[in-house]
């Protein structure tokens, strides 16, 4: 496992994508105009609390695997917690076989995870083409 650290001390991170939720608490929310989208994120469980960190441009690993230490600089966010997805790459882009970003199941039944692809990523596609999502639609 990668050491991952924040303020210096050891955590459990994780990298993960989840849907942007608006938060009331921040009158100049940074990423209230993603709400609802589907973004990189690091997970972090710090001193008995859960907290996300942007990861879009790798700014959130790259913190919690340097040391997790205030020079580095973070964004956090809020998510909608039943969307979280890990991050973890099939046996395609172990192979190295082109393809785009896609969800999966490790196994038949298991929660889905999510694959970067590898690669040219293919051309977007529309986010309803994944039939196992269930959250939020309705509301
Ligand atoms: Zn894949």
């Amino acid at each position: 496992m990668t050491d991952t650290r924040w303020n210096g001390e050891p955590c459990q991170a994780r990298r993960i994508t989840a849907l942007v939720a608006d938060d009331a608490r921040f009158p100049a929310y940074w990423a209230r105009h993603l709400a609802g989208t589907r973004r990189h994120l690091v997970e972090v469980e710090y001193g008995g609390e859960t907290f996300y960190l942007d990861d879009e441009d790798g700014s959130g690993w790259h913190k919690v695997t340097h040391g997790g230490s205030p020079r580095w600089a973070h964004s956090n966010i809020t998510i909608k917690p039943d969307s979280i997805q890990p991050v973890l790459t099939c046996s395609s882009a172990h192979f190295l076989h082109p393809h785009g970003p896609h969800s999966w199941e490790p196994q038949p039944g298991m929660d889905p995870v999510y694959c970067e692809g590898y690669s040219q990523p293919a051309a977007p596609q529309p986010a309803k083409a994944h039939a196992n999502r269930t959250d939020d639609m309705a509301s």
